[in-house]
């Protein structure tokens, strides 16, 4: 019973909750009604069972051993992974020595999932981003109005633009998500920027993100969060793939209304509490909040550093209202295989906008604090990994999407601060050269412009990488 609930409970819970979105249009999704549905179903059937059978018993009894002894080999060689030194991939460019008595900037890369780029904010939601943009202009930055990614998955466009390369792969390539992903993310844990500005004597700091790829790097030289706020694997597991998973809904939203006092009260008194706090912790409002406050203070620290820092939003979970403040419900995107449409698109859209706003409000401060409290004046690249695209997480073919949402996919937001430029970044330039542009700027190197290109994925075979116009 346990091995079912891990991990299929959720899916059980979500076609539930979709089936019954389809056919009784509930105006939200009610995963208390959908974990009633699940419980009541298995006891039933556990119900109809016929009990005291020896024979059945020593079935389960052995069946339920060899499930347990079916991930032992992942298990080995997951821990054999995390002990295998990492292989550098990416041979580094010839590095010029700095001149005697050069300060180094510190340099500050920040990626805000999923920020759109204005002209789609404008077009589909309505909504004008050029005061924050202009804010920017104001403090320094070079601000692209047109600027595109070259890839709409997280992984991918994170893996290509920290090592300035597209990607192997192709239109025919049929690698599963589950092979591709640690592809990827051996990519961005050993990523080129990183090497190269750890060759120039940059410290590397890394700000971890409750994304898994970003989460962690043993090629960081320290890292920001407090051992607090880590979950492990299997933790993240149980919490969003078993039974765990709508208790963690359901408790969430009171946890995160907690103030700090009534918080540490229920974290000396309570178990659930404090594991409930501890899953939370790096989605929660306040830790994301708290992640901009972290990467603000290591301003003052000897330099030079490479703070790299993946921020979360505005991607859903949509956490903050415009202010800032926490949102009572907190609302994400429609699962597979459902876009945003009717009225969902336009709770999203709402929630999106208001996400944005807040973050543009942390990002302005994070500036301002940087540049008050950095010795020399700090480069600063703000970059989107994808646009949203209103496509939920269903990661469909691009030929299934109107071109309004595949276009959108491919707009991101991109700000950039590094000494000239203004001569270098042009208005529809694309991380893969934004960061080499930074690099050669900073360090004196002669990294080459890449063509200009863009690729489609879907997320069950990331690397069946197909063109875009
Ligand atoms: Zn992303």
């Amino acid at each position: 019973m346990l091995v079912v609930w891990y991990s299929l409970f959720v899916d059980v819970q979500r076609w539930i909750a979709d089936s019954l979105l389809a056919f009784v249009l509930l105006p939200i999704r009610s995963p208390l009604l959908a974990t009633g549905l699940v419980v009541a179903a298995v006891v039933a059937a556990a119900a109809r069972l016929p009990v005291a059978r020896p024979a059945l018993t020593r079935f389960l009894n052995v069946a339920g051993a060899a499930l347990m002894l079916l991930p032992l080999s992942a298990l080995v060689e997951g821990f054999w992974h995390d002990r295998k030194p990492l292989a550098l991939e990416w041979p580094l460019p010839p590095l010029p020595a700095a001149a005697p008595g050069t300060t180094r900037p510190d340099v500050y890369l920040v990626i805000l999932d999923k920020y759109t780029g204005p002209g789609s904010l404008r077009q589909n939601y309505g909504f004008d981003d050029e005061p924050f943009l202009r804010a920017l202009e104001a403090r320094g930055f070079v601000v692209p109005r047109h600027a595109r990614s070259n890839y709409t998955l997280t992984h991918l466009s994170l893996s290509s633009m920290l090592n300035w390369e597209y990607l192997p792969g192709g239109p025919t390539d049929s690698t599963h998500v589950d092979a591709a992903l640690p592809v990827s993310y051996a990519r961005i844990e050993t990523n080129r920027t990183a090497e190269l500005l750890r060759k120039a004597g940059y410290q590397y700091v890394l700000m971890p993100s409750g994304y898994a790829a970003t989460a962690s790097s043993r090629r960081a030289d320290r890292m920001l969060a407090d051992g607090e706020s880590r979950e492990s694997e299997l933790e993240r597991t149980w919490r969003t793939r078993s039974l765990l998973a709508p208790l963690d809904s359901i408790l969430a939203p009171f946890h995160s209304k907690l103030s700090p006092d009534e918080l540490d009260r229920c974290h000396t008194v309570g178990v659930l509490c404090r594991l409930i706090g501890r899953r939370l912790s790096l989605h929660s409002p306040a830790s994301i909040a708290g992640g901009f406050d972290l990467v603000a203070g290591v301003a003052p620290d000897s330099g030079p550093k490479f703070v790299f820092a993946h921020f979360t939003v505005p991607h859903d979970p949509y956490l903050f209202e415009a202010d800032c403040s926490h949102r009572r419900y907190v609302l994400r995107m429609p699962g597979w295989p459902h876009p945003e449409r009717g009225r969902d698109e336009e709770l999203m859209k709402a929630a999106y906008t208001a996400q944005v706003q807040c973050v543009n409000r942390m990002v302005l401060a994070l500036v301002d604090s940087l540049d008050r409290h950095s010795r020399t004046r700090p480069v600063i690249m703000l970059q989107s990994d994808h646009g949203n695209g209103r496509i939920g997480a269903a990661y469909l073919p691009m030929d299934r999407l109107e071109p309004d949402r595949v276009a959108e996919r491919f707009d991101v937001f991109a700000a950039y601060r590094f000494p000239g430029a203004a001569a270098v970044v042009h208005d529809s330039i694309a991380p893969i050269n934004a960061i080499p542009a930074m690099l050669n700027a900073v360090l004196g190197t002669a990294i080459p412009t890449r063509p200009d290109r863009r690729y489609w994925a879907t997320w069950h075979a990331p690397f069946r990488l197909v063109p875009v116009e």
